[in-house]
Order: structure tokens, then C-alpha cells, then sequence
């Protein structure tokens, strides 16, 4: 399948034992058939305990979380002892790929780097050049149907747009709302204070930094910064690149693109009201995603409201 990734792709190496948000903790893993095939064959007391640590009864079989939700193959060093005992390809799928996630389309595949990993989140707002898409094999030419056509030729004009640096990162976001026909006012984080305290929420520094959230002055914040405008602008890109294309099955296009601009203009609020050196924008940006956009229940709902 011939493959499309954002140019900054090649740059993620997951920082393991160094990172502060380890994805071994909080979440229940499930273990794809040829992996589980795998690990049920292991010999020897390593395989003994790799089954062990697995839940087979339930539909879908996963690794048994232990205390403070730590996968039981997280090492007190921070290192995955699947990894140490039989190398990365003794993986299952999910913790292979991730941060990563795909979007399929008839003849090709869209990959990225998810924002809620934190050295993602730090590689993606970071970086320098405007965002583009790069195929992973030379030879990168497919037919795509009118629908995809229509579709990708209008995440371009997005794209077009908010990569459009002779101006400031609020002024292309007016654009797009005008483009679209919504009040950019409207989406503004005190207007959808109760939207996201109504959301499900996994931490309770996000509940904190939510509840703190106030009238926003875009002249006097971080989004009048020049520092901060290549975040912004990588920012958007990302939440359009990731989200804007589900709306060939739903049509759901408007309230795509006003969720990734409303994502926007909420990491810039809570950074703006939080002084705090852990809480960067990096890391704000971090928290929104997986607060809000790696939980499809979370995306329904705010999808439905705007
Ligand atoms: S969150 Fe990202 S950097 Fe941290 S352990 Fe997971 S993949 Fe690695």
C-alpha cells in the first residue's frame, strides 16, 4: 500500500524510560490474534509469564494492568521487558504502531504521529518547515475517486491557508471562518467552557486547567506570539490532517475543521492562564489530545455541538 506521511514523520523515536506520559500506564492493551498465536507458543518461564499477564477470557484479550494502571511488562527502569527479553517484534500490533495511526483511502494510506505521545506532540509543534505530506516509496501515484478528489482538494485550500505565514495564525484562522461561514467568536474556550467540563475526562489537572479557563484577549495572548506561531500553525494542520477527511463518511466537514480550530484556540487559553514550567505548550497540547481526540465518544460530542 503505497503510503503518505507528514514531513516530519521520520524525525519520532519514542524517548521510552525518558518520557513522563508513558503509554505503558492508563491504558488496557489488547493483543491482536497473531501476537496472541505468538505468545501462547513462547517456551520457558518468560512465557510462562507473558501468558500470565493476559486476560483470554475476555473478547478481547489484553494485558492485565497492575497497580496505578502500569502495564505488567513496564520495568521499574521505564523499558518494556518484552522488548528487552525478545526484541521489538515480539510486540503486538497496538504497541507497535503506536503513537502512529492511519487513515485508509482506496488506493493509499495516510500515516502520522499521534499528539497525545509527548515526544510527538514535541516533534510536531516544533518543527520548522510548513507542513507537507511525503510519500514513503518513490513511485507514489495513485487514482483516487471523485469523492476523495473533492475531499482532499479541500483540505489543500485548508492547508493552503493555515500554512499562509505573511500573516498571523488568528488572521488565518478568521479566514477559514469566513471561508466556511462560522463566528470564530463562537468558538472561543469561555463559549464552550461547559462543552468541555461536560466531556469525559481521564486527569484532574485537566479538570483544574479547564475550570480556569476565562475571557480570552487574542491581542494580549500567546497567539499574538510570534515564538509560538509555527506551534499554532502545526498545531492546525495536524488536527485538520488527522480529522478532516472522516468527513467523507459522515459529512460532518464544518464541524471538523471548528473543532481543530477551537482546539487551537484552547491550548493558547489554558497556556495563557497557567504558569506553571510543567505545563508547556507541548505538554497542553498533549492533554487536550488525549482528553479530547483519542476518545471518539469525547470527538462525537463536541463534534455534535459545534
Ligand atoms: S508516550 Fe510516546 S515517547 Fe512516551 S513511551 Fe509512549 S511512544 Fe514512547
Amino acid at each position: 500500500m503505497k503510503t503518505l506521511v507528514p514531513n516530519y514523520y521520520k524525525k519520532f523515536r519514542c524517548i521510552a524510560d525518558k518520557c513522563r506520559h508513558n503509554c505503558c500506564v492508563g491504558w488496557e492493551i489488547d493483543i491482536d490474534d497473531d501476537t496472541l498465536g505468538y505468545y501462547a507458543d513462547l517456551s520457558g518461564d518468560f512465557g510462562k509469564k507473558v501468558r500470565q499477564n493476559i486476560d483470554f477470557d475476555d473478547e478481547c484479550p489484553h494485558f492485565i494492568l497492575k497497580e496505578g494502571d502500569r502495564c505488567p511488562f513496564l520495568a521499574t527502569d521505564g523499558l518494556c521487558e518484552i522488548i528487552k527479553r525478545l526484541g521489538e517484534d515480539a510486540l503486538c500490533d497496538i504497541c507497535t504502531d503506536h503513537p502512529r495511526f492511519r487513515n485508509f483511502f482506496s488506493e493509499h494510506t495516510e500515516m502520522g504521529l499521534g499528539l497525545c505521545c509527548e515526544e510527538a506532540a514535541r516533534i510536531i509543534l516544533s518543527y520548522d518547515e510548513p507542513f507537507e505530506l511525503v510519500p514513503t516509496d518513490e513511485d507514489f501515484a495513485v487514482c483516487l475517486d471523485d469523492q476523495e478528489k473533492e475531499m482532499f482538494d479541500e483540505r489543500e485550500e485548508l492547508f493552503s491557508i493555515i500554512r499562509d505565514r505573511s500573516v498571523s495564525v488568528f488572521e488565518r484562522m478568521e479566514r477559514i471562518a469566513s471561508k466556511y461561514s462560522f463566528e470564530l467568536q463562537d468558538l472561543f474556550p469561555e463559549k464552550l467552557k461547559d462543552l468541555y467540563l461536560s466531556l469525559e475526562r481521564l486527569c484532574e489537572k485537566w479538570t483544574d486547567l479547564l475550570l480556569a479557563i476565562t475571557s480570552f484577549d487574542i491581542n494580549k495572548s500567546i497567539l499574538s506570539d510570534k515564538k509560538y506561531s509555527v506551534c499554532f500553525e502545526q498545531l492546525l494542520c495536524y488536527l485538520i490532517f488527522r480529522h478532516f477527511v472522516d468527513g467523507m463518511y459522515d459529512d460532518r466537514y464544518a464541524p471538523r475543521i471548528k473543532f481543530a480550530i477551537s482546539g487551537v484556540l484552547l491550548v493558547a487559553n489554558l497556556c495563557d492562564n497557567v504558569n506553571c514550567a510543567d505545563l508547556d505548550i507541548f505538554e497542553i497540547s498533549r492533554m487536550f489530545s488525549s482528553e479530547v481526540e483519542y476518545s471518539q465518544e469525547n470527538l462525537d460530542k463536541v463534534f455534535d455541538s459545534l
